[in-house]
């Protein structure tokens, strides 16, 4: 037997480790520090009651022999996704058809899974910075893989050269870790140059319920030609709580047509052969997200986090500070002050200001120079950090 050795060209993830290691070895030589955490991605605020409710109520439709239920479909129940079929219509002004829609337990299992039906040759085009489970899966099939340079000059919003060719683009917007949002028209030309080079574009949207600017865009389907050469993925993850309960959804236009063959088809085939659905409650919790109670109760969640980014963002216009983000992202992505590197500004941060955050650089070589603060933290502790940030930098 031998193992899949693509494996061993991965690099080992230090970043998050190395940033709790250096905050526990400070914190044991400083007990009495008052650390705050604005590195992390994850979500603090609990499950919208709505949700809990119908969570709790499908449990209880589990314990009763007439509405049990077994193994469902496998692309998801129609109830989630008409309910999602709505919210693109009514959100984005998107149609879609119930049957391009498939229910994920989050988008990163389906932006790894998606790889299985593309051949091992194509050649992979990703931004960097960039999260790097769209590096890390394509090396695991041995795909080449191109990057294309976010910076400061392009905003981290990097468009098309055509002179590169690429056959598989990922494209993340609102972007993790850098915060920047592409608008319309920069996603029309990523379009055009997808349906010139035969390529097809995943889109990750995961954090689309954070868009509120008129010109930027929160599906990819809202760009003309974008469901002949994209597939899009969604999660509740950062819409509504949903990283510790799992769930998501990925849209695979029936009009997505290569080598004659239909995406959608291929997919479904994948999916009803590796995959056997997300359970019943969980989508039952997923579509109380759309209610209007749901959406009420949602959206008073996502517009804390959004102050906690605007009094982050604040800060830094006061400092004079560059960054991306903020705005339409719960991502903050700032230039380290006076050229400094990004493990530098880690260090100083957490030794003169006792606040985390993330190095850049372990997003990517043009993180470098660069730091990510989160929006996903307490009010209370977000205001203090942000003091304590301008009592340091001023
Ligand atoms: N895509 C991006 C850009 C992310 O930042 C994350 C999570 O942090 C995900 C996808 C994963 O989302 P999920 O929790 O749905 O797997």
């Amino acid at each position: 037997m031998k193992i899949n050795s693509n494996y061993l060209n991965l690099k080992e993830s230090y970043l998050f480790s190395d940033i709790a290691k250096k905050t526990a070895a400070y914190k044991e030589s400083n007990p009495d520090a008052d650390i705050i955490r604005l590195g992390i991605g994850d979500v603090t605020l609990p499950l919208a009651p709505a949700v809990v409710d119908a969570m709790r109520s499908a449990a209880d439709d589990m314990g009763v022999k007439e509405s049990f239920k077994g193994y469902g479909p496998e692309q998801g129940y129609g109830f989630l996704k008409d309910a999602i079929k709505a919210y693109y219509s009514e959100e984005d002004g998107v149609e879609l058809e119930a049957d391009e829609i498939f229910i994920s337990d989050g988008a990163k299992s389906d932006l790894g899974n998606i790889l299985d039906i593309f051949a091992k040759d194509n050649t992979v085009l990703v931004p960097d910075p960039v999260y790097p489970v769209y590096v890390d899966t394509n090396i695991m099939d041995d795909r080449k893989i191109v990057y294309m340079s976010g910076n400061a000059d392009n905003g981290f919003r990097p468009l098309p050269d055509d002179s590169v060719d690429a056959d598989i683009i990922y494209i993340c917007s609102p972007n993790n870790p850098t915060g920047a949002a592409y608008n319309h028209a920069e996603l029309k030309l990523w379009v055009d140059y997808a349906k010139k080079k035969g390529a097809i574009i995943l889109f990750d949207a995961a954090y689309e319920a954070f868009v509120s600017s008129k010109e930027l865009v929160r599906s990819i389907y809202e760009v003309e030609g974008a469901k002949e050469c994209a597939i899009e993925f969604c999660s509740f993850s950062k819409i509504a709580g949903f990283t510790g309960t799992r769930c998501g959804w990925t849209i695979v236009p029936q009009t997505l047509v290569y080598d004659g063959v239909k995406l959608n088809k291929l997919w479904l085939r994948r999916q009803t052969t590796k995959f056997n659905g997300v359970s019943y409650p969980i989508q039952k919790a997923a579509a109380a997200v759309f209610t209007p109670e749901g959406r009420a109760q949602i959206k008073q969640n996502l517009d804390y986090y959004k102050e906690n980014a605007r009094i982050i963002t604040a800060a830094l216009d006061e400092l004079g500070i560059w960054y991306t983000g903020g705005v339409n992202s719960p991502y903050i992505w700032l230039k380290c002050p006076n050229g400094m590197k990004s493990w530098d500004f880690f260090d100083l941060l957490l030794t003169k200001a006792n606040v985390v955050g993330t190095p850049g650089a372990g997003f990517g070589e043009m993180g470098e120079g660069f730091f990510r603060l989160t929006a996903f933290g307490d009010r209370e502790r977000t205001k203090e950090a942000v003091e304590r940030l301008k009592k340091l930098l001023k």
